[in-house]
Formats: C-alpha cells, sequence, structure tokens
C-alpha cells in the first residue's frame, strides 16, 4: 500500500542514505489558493534517497536471473528457485545480489535461523573459488549474496532457494505464496558490480505467475439503472476464497430472478473460454427494483446475489448512471496484477463503467519515472480496454508526493499523457504539477486527502484542474474528523470539509486505491474500496470528463445505491442561483439503497442541519431551508444503510444575485 511499503536497505550501505528533498514554494497563477502567505508548508512525511549521489557503474545491474518453477498456487505454500547467471562484465570482490522477496502481499519473509521453519532460504555458488557472505534480513524481505574471496566471472552462478525442504527432507521450511493471483510478478534483484555499495537493477527481472485457489463463491454486479426493454449484462465471476478470479472455472449456473419483471436470454453459464467470468443478458419487462441471485446447481460454490437495479421507463433519465473505480495499483509499483488484469477485474469481476490504473510515478521497486515501457505498457493495455459506450478506460498515474499529498492525474488523449514525477524538481510541488499539466485535457484528484499515509495540503487549489476530490477509498473515509469508517491517521486540515470551508468548489467522489488486483471490490477481511457513481450524458470519456467536471457525481464506501440530490432544475455539483436571499431553499433528495437506508443527513456548510429516517430501500424527500440565504452556502446529503453502506452527494452551491 501507499504507506505500507519502503526500500529498507541496511544502514550500513550508502544507498541507505535519505537526503532532504524538495523545493517549496508558492507560484500565484490562476491558481486559487487559501492564504499562502501565512501558511506555513508542511513538513515531508518520508525523505527518499538521492540516488544521483550515487554513481551507477557499467558492472551494475549486470547478469540475468532465471526462475522456476513458473507458477505458484495464490497463497498456498511453494519453493521458488531463482539462479542468477554472470553477465560478462562480471562482479568484483565486495559487490554482490540482492534479491527483494516482494513485499505484495504476503509471501512468507526468508529466513535461514532454522530449517524447519517457514521459508526456509539458502543461497549457493556455482564456482568453489567464491566465498559468499550471506545476509537475510526477514524485516526487509532481503537476501544478500556478497562476494569474497574472489570476483564472480561470465557464467557464474549464484542458486537462491526460496522455501528451501532440502529435497523433501524439512517440509516446515517451505514458504508460502502471495494470497493475490496475478500474472509477471517478480522478486526484484539488484546487482552491485564494482562493490561501492550502489545495487543497480538487472534489467529484466524473472516473472513468474501466482495462480488463483479454486472457486468458492460467484459474486455478481450488474447496471444500477437500466430502461425496460433494454439489453443489459449481469456480470457473474468465479472467486476464490481471496476474491481472485478464477480462470479455470466451467459450470452451469442457476438463476433466480422475478420472471415477470426481467426476461434471460440463454445460455446461463461459465463456459471454458470465459476465463472464470461471463455476462449473462438480461432485458426489463416493466418497471421496478430486481435483484438477480446466482447459485450453483451442484451446490458447492456459495451463490450471490447482485446489487439493486432499478428498471425505469426508457424516456425518463437524462444521464446515465455508470459506476467507476479511479484508482488502482498493480505489479508495476507496489500491488498486485498487470493492468490489462486489473482492467479486466474492474470491468468483467465488479462490472464496473469506468476505471484507471494509477501506478505511482515513483514509489516501488521499479519507478514509472523510469520505465518508459511500464508507462506505455500502461496505456496500451488502456487503450485495448476502452471501448467508447460499453467501458471507459483512462490514461492514468498517482504523483505520490510525500509532502503535499498524493494526487491521481487522469487524462483525456494519450498524446498528451505523461508523467510528471514528484521526483522531478521541476513537478514537486502541487503549482508546479498543475503548471506542468496546463493545455492538456486533463483531471487531478487529491487522494485519501483526509490522513491515511499522507493527509493533502490544502493551501494549494487548482478550481479548473482539481473539480473532485477522493473522499473514500480503502483506505477510510476523508469527509470529516469521527466519521464512521474514519480514514487512519486522520488529520482534520486534510478532510474534505477542510477543503470546502475553504469555499473550494469539490465534488465528492470514492475509488479504490486497492493494491490487490481487486479494483471495485477489494478481499475479504480488508476495508471495501470506495466507488464513484457518474451521472454522464454518455459512456465516453468525453462524457466522463464532462462529468467529473460538472461535479454531477458522488461517492460511495463500495455500496451501490443510487442517489439524487436537486434542488429545482440544479443538481448535486451544480450552483443554485437565488434572487431573493429570504425566500426558503427546497431540496429533493431520492436514495435506492443498496441495502436498506437507516437515514439521510443533511449538511450545509460542515453541519449536519437535519437527519430524516429512512424505512426500506426507498428514500424519497423534500427538505426546506429556510434560514437566509447567503452566497457560498454549500449543501450536501450523507447517506447511511443498515448494512454499513455509506454515500455522500457532491454538494450544491449557493449565490445570491
Ligand atoms: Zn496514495
Ligand atoms: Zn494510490
Amino acid at each position: 500500500m501507499c504507506s505500507g511499503w519502503r526500500c529498507r536497505c541496511r544502514p550500513r550501505r550508502r544507498i541507505a542514505l535519505w537526503s532532504a528533498m524538495a523545493s517549496v514554494g508558492f507560484v500565484a497563477g490562476d491558481v486559487v489558493a487559501g492564504s499562502p502567505d501565512e501558511e506555513p508548508d508542511p513538513e515531508p512525511r518520508i525523505v527518499m534517497p538521492d540516488e544521483s549521489m550515487y554513481s551507477a557503474s557499467p558492472q551494475d545491474g549486470g547478469g540475468t536471473v532465471t526462475v522456476h518453477p513458473r507458477a505458484v498456487e495464490a497463497g498456498r505454500p511453494c519453493t521458488l528457485t531463482f539462479t542468477y547467471t554472470c553477465g560478462p562484465k562480471g562482479v568484483e570482490v565486495g559487490g554482490g545480489v540482492l534479491c527483494y522477496v516482494s513485499r505484495f502481499w504476503h509471501w512468507s519473509p526468508p529466513q535461514d535461523q532454522a530449517a524447519q521453519m517457514p521459508a526456509y532460504t539458502t543461497v549457493a555458488c556455482s564456482n568453489p573459488g567464491i566465498e559468499l557472505s550471506v545476509e537475510i534480513d526477514s524485516s526487509s524481505q532481503t537476501v544478500l549474496a556478497r562476494i569474497g574471496g574472489r570476483g564472480l566471472e561470465a557464467g557464474d552462478r549464484i542458486t537462491i532457494v526460496y522455501g528451501d525442504t532440502s529435497g523433501g527432507t524439512n517440509p516446515g521450511g517451505l514458504a508460502t505464496a502471495d494470497r493475490y493471483a496475478e500474472r509477471e510478478t517478480s522478486f526484484f534483484f539488484r546487482v552491485d558490480g564494482d562493490g561501492d555499495e550502489w545495487f543497480g537493477p538487472i534489467a529484466e527481472q524473472p516473472a513468474f505467475d501466482v495462480r488463483a485457489g479454486e472457486a468458492v463463491r460467484f459474486a455478481a454486479f450488474g447496471p444500477s439503472r437500466v430502461a425496460v426493454g433494454r439489453p443489459f449484462e449481469v456480470r457473474v465471476s468465479a472467486l476464490d476464497a481471496a476474491n481472485n478470479l478464477a480462470e479455470g472455472f466451467a459450470g452451469e449456473l442457476a438463476l433466480v430472478y422475478d420472471a415477470a419483471t426481467l426476461e434471460v436470454k440463454p445460455p446461463v453459464a461459465i463456459g471454458p473460454s470465459d476465463r472464470g467470468s461471463v455476462g449473462i443478458r438480461l432485458v426489463g419487462r416493466k418497471p421496478g427494483l430486481v435483484r438477480v441471485g446466482i447459485q450453483d446447481p451442484e451446490g458447492k460454490i456459495t451463490g450471490a446475489m447482485s446489487n439493486i437495479i432499478l428498471l425505469h421507463e426508457p424516456a425518463e433519465e437524462r444521464f446515465g448512471l455508470y459506476w467507476g473505480d479511479l484508482q488502482s495499483h498493480g505489479n508495476l509499483s507496489d500491488g498486485t496484477g498487470t493492468p490489462e488484469e486489473l482492467y479486466r477485474y474492474a470491468r468483467d469481476v465488479a462490472g464496473l463503467d469506468v476505471a484507471a490504473v494509477t501506478e505511482h510515478d515513483h514509489w516501488g521497486y521499479l519507478p514509472l519515472d523510469g520505465s518508459e515501457a511500464n508507462w506505455r505498457r500502461v496505456l496500451d493495455a488502456t487503450d485495448r480496454f476502452h471501448r467508447d459506450g460499453d467501458f471507459v478506460a483512462l490514461y492514468a498515474y498517482e504523483w505520490t508526493n510525500w509532502t503535499y499529498g498524493h494526487q491521481h492525474v487522469l487524462f483525456r488523449r494519450r498524446e498528451e499523457a505523461r508523467v510528471w514525477s514528484w521526483r522531478d524538481p521541476d513537478s514537486d510541488t502541487p503549482v508546479e504539477l498543475w503548471r506542468r499539466l496546463k493545455g492538456a485535457d486533463c483531471i487531478a484528484i487529491p487522494h485519501h486527502p483526509g490522513g491515511g499515509p499522507i493527509p493533502t495540503c490544502w493551501k494549494y487549489y487548482d478550481a479548473k484542474l482539481v473539480p473532485v476530490v477522493e473522499m473514500v477509498s480503502v483506505h477510510g473515509v476523508s469527509e470529516r474528523m469521527g466519521q464512521p469508517g474514519c480514514i487512519y491517521s486522520p488529520e482534520a486540515s486534510g478532510m474534505a470539509q477542510a477543503a470546502l470551508g475553504r469555499g473550494y468548489r469539490l465534488g465528492m467522489i470514492g475509488s479504490g486505491d486497492t493494491h490487490d488486483g481487486h479494483p471495485g471490490i477489494g478481499s475479504p477481511g480488508t476495508p471495501a474500496p470506495g466507488l464513484v457513481g457518474i451521472y454522464a450524458r454518455e459512456l465516453t470519456r468525453d462524457g466522463v470528463f464532462e462529468a467529473l467536471r460538472a461535479r454531477r457525481v458522488y461517492a460511495t464506501n463500495g455500496c451501490r445505491a443510487i442517489l439524487r440530490f436537486h434542488s429545482g432544475a440544479v443538481a448535486m455539483g451544480g450552483v443554485l442561483h437565488v434572487e431573493d436571499a429570504s425566500a426558503p431553499r427546497r431540496f429533493d433528495i431520492a436514495v435506492v439503497g443498496d441495502g436498506p437506508v437507516a437515514g439521510v443527513t443533511v449538511v450545509k456548510n460542515n453541519a449536519d442541519v437535519a437527519t430524516l429516517k429512512g424505512d426500506g430501500l426507498i428514500f424519497s424527500e423534500r427538505w426546506t431551508d429556510s434560514a437566509p440565504a447567503k452566497s457560498g452556502d454549500y449543501y450536501y446529503v450523507r447517506v447511511a444503510q443498515t448494512d454499513g453502506g455509506w454515500a455522500w452527494s457532491s454538494p450544491i452551491w449557493v449565490e445570491v444575485r
């Protein structure tokens, strides 16, 4: 996770020296800010080593690594053998080979103290003339083989056996594999060729697959609103115990639904070529609320009930309601899964309409800002999955600044998409980032603003580039202090309410920030990832960008409640122009809960001003504010379901003419 991992090198190595960073400054322009002169900038939370202090020699990072076997099963015992073969430039005495056992997620920490204990790890060299000194550090999950006696020459091999059972004689030595399935995972290798303590990454890291376990349950997600007579799909997927997509599953499905309201188009099965997930085609016969139940005819796999689906009259809705997750990490930074796997999971398993893969610019084993190939891979996957009208994939990355907070940047066009890194002196402050982004069709979203790994510094704000704030993710809720499900390490100054209180006009979104390869859903036993409900004219990049900029969006903590919040013709995110400040303002609130609605709270200027009780799935009320209006007043609603689901509308602002 953003907070959980950092490169922990041994203090005696020079690469462990962390240096001061980040020039700080406020630049006026069309940036709107609070009171920049009086407010100090925050101190950096994490200071990274200044890699430019070290000179990589041509010998660093030389050689190749192979791995055997090429696939293991998620969460199961395993042995992995890595063979490093020295390249033509050799490795001098004092140099070494450093292996990071992946920290993503739950690989057992390597150890060489007890052969009968988990993840017993051994290191050997093919050349008997070489004296290896091996350091295995369980806490940083590193295995270091330092070269002594004489240097490694081309073709010399170092073998690392992780989970060494010595041919089965010590079965307790097995390691446990990563809990989350993915292709192309790796243990990361670096080599110091000249013995100066600088370890350069080898050119090609050894890739292998982590396969999902047996299917134990189904998941089912359909659209939240659909017109009667219009064909639609409920996505049905087979998942293992950790919510990994069980791609090997195939079988018949039994559907439970109201035949008077819904018509099902066969086939109703996950076929062998479906790789664990299928879209069941349905058509609504008449208006109403429905769910679709999925069962295993053989009773071996736990069934699933879809989210609530509102069937409405064809001409009723001006905007489509689309679900999105605009924050997810995979194995190109500090998470699980390739970009393609993340998009597939978002689209096919979570049934989302909009997704973005937001790898860190500079965080993780191999920074995105240092790898053109990895950035191209993200962009290519985005192109591959995007289809107008069907699934919107957005070009994106996360600016991972450890002073001012993180932001994810979404680009409308590929030719404008690029990684402006927080490590680059020209884009290491929000103002500089936004200046670099000017001219491109893009949106920047303050991410986990209320705390978690790092809160947002709201001293800086750009009304054009920052239309919305991510108020809920796996890290928790960033609405206000004390809100149930509040983000860890909360700070009042970072909360969404703090930004609204400064007069910033921000819509509310939720997104996942999942690192487990499960965008839109997350994993059992972990907090539910957030979602954004998007009211868009069309399911295209233009439609999504227009809706985000109009703040016609709302946040949920993963539940798929349908939420509308209006004042006359002004929808959430809009501005209500008032002629007569003494005339009461009326607000219409309509909710179809994905679970029973416990209540709806009206929030005015950050104060809870009315709590309206719910009764069942459907909530519909008009609330009136008779207090005199003043320009800058804002109202939003917070919806609570009895099952722990929450939703927050974007605000409506008042301007008195
Ligand atoms: Zn982050
Ligand atoms: Zn993130």
